[in-house]
């Protein structure tokens, strides 16, 4: 953290730049490390805050801390995006409607058709760029879910408008804040009540680590959230928020460079014969497109480059890409051809190259 001592200037509003760099940081006292350290520990010694392993850790709060600087807000890390979005799911009360993107991530779609089919919510789910569709489900919901940009379909929602009607309907806002990262898009400050993330991907960048956060302002969700995940335990691992705050510390730069490594692949991609369309919102690092040959040529061109990494997951400093529908859970409206791209960090014209000679050997 920044020196806090009272002699000294206290800037305030610092940039996203600047917190990623600063926030999460141990107290500047001599011979304190400059880094967090990494705390395995079960349990501690009775009588203070935390008490058990399941209930905080210092290396969880040193992650919870930079992030909840970025975002805004107090933030609670979780083992997994998903378990994230599975505790946030679990404050409808029985029967409450759901507002969600079709396309949202397949995880969260999973887990709203699970609820469902339990009986325990009623999920609706819409296109989030039709605004005025969105507007018209958010009457009598309970928690519209957002996810601006969607996965893998990049559609960009309205998230000032849908917000307002839904708050008019007493219902909770959730954005899944993944791909834009607080470094592109800070919901808070729109009012939404919630921001969830898979820090799994740009957050942690480097496709070694699982892990979720929720981030919220207000304080009393902030509490209900706190109790579900120590009550379910779905707390991260101490060396996972370790890895996840070191990663953090450059999610700026690797965001810009992905970013502009993307503008450029998406302006090449759109002249090039073998794709029939390109999708890309115009920030951030993916970039979908939808093979003019179908899947098979998509399916073929997972497996003629040499840098491009044929996987799934997205968000690492590394180029992957992956056919989406070869998974079953995909929903049924992405083109069977569709490719997402999770451009990295590399040198556009090396990847371009690759990505092109794999493309001209479609065509
Ligand atoms: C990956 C992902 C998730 C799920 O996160 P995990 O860390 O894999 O559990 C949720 N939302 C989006 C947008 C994702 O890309």
């Amino acid at each position: 953290m920044p020196d806090t001592s009272p002699d000294l200037p206290q800037p305030t509003g610092l940039r996203p730049a600047t917190l990623a760099v600063t926030a999460g940081r141990p107290e500047r006292v001599a011979d304190n490390p400059l880094n967090e350290p990494i705390t395995m520990a079960s349990t501690y010694v009775a009588g203070g805050e935390v008490e058990y392993g399941r209930y905080g850790n210092p290396t969880w709060a040193a992650f919870e801390e930079a992030l909840g600087a970025l975002e805004g807000g107090r933030c609670l890390s979780f083992a997994t995006g998903l378990s994230a979005v599975a505790t946030i799911l679990d404050l409808v009360g029985a029967g409450g409607r759901v507002v969600a993107p079709r396309h949202s991530y397949t995880g969260t779609v999973m887990q709203l058709a699970d609820l469902e089919a339990r009986g325990r919510l009623e999920a609706v789910l819409v296109d989030i760029t039709d605004t005025d569709e969105v507007v018209a489900a958010c009457a009598d919901a309970a928690l519209v879910w957002l996810e601006s940009p969607t996965n893998p379909a990049l559609e960009v929602a309205d998230i000032p408008t849908i917000r307002a009607a839904a708050h008019d309907a007493g219902a909770y806002v959730v954005v899944d804040n993944t791909f834009a990262t607080p470094v592109l898009q800070q919901p808070l400050t729109d009012g939404v009540d919630l921001v969830v993330h898979s820090a799994t991907k740009y957050l942690s960048g480097h496709s070694d680590v699982l892990l979720g956060a929720v981030v919220t302002n207000d304080d009393e969700l902030y509490g209900v959230l706190k109790q579900r995940r120590d009550l379910v335990g779905a707390v991260p691992g101490t060396l996972e928020a370790w890895l996840a705050l070191r990663g953090l510390r450059t999610l700026h730069l690797r965001v810009e460079r992905a970013q502009a490594n993307a503008r450029e692949l998406a302006g090449r991609l759109e002249g090039h014969p073998a794709v029939g369309e390109v999708r890309y919102p115009g920030s951030g690092g993916i970039v979908s497109i939808v093979l003019a040959q179908g899947a098979m040529a998509a399916d073929l061109l997972t497996r003629k480059t040499s840098l491009w990494v044929h996987t799934t997951s997205l968000g690492g400093v590394e180029s992957t890409f992956e056919r989406r529908r070869r998974w079953k859970a995909e929903a049924a409206t992405i083109p069977d051809a569709l490719v997402r791209l999770s451009v990295g960090i590399e040198d556009v014209e090396d990847l371009w190259a690759d990505l092109e000679r794999a493309l001209d050997a479609l065509t």
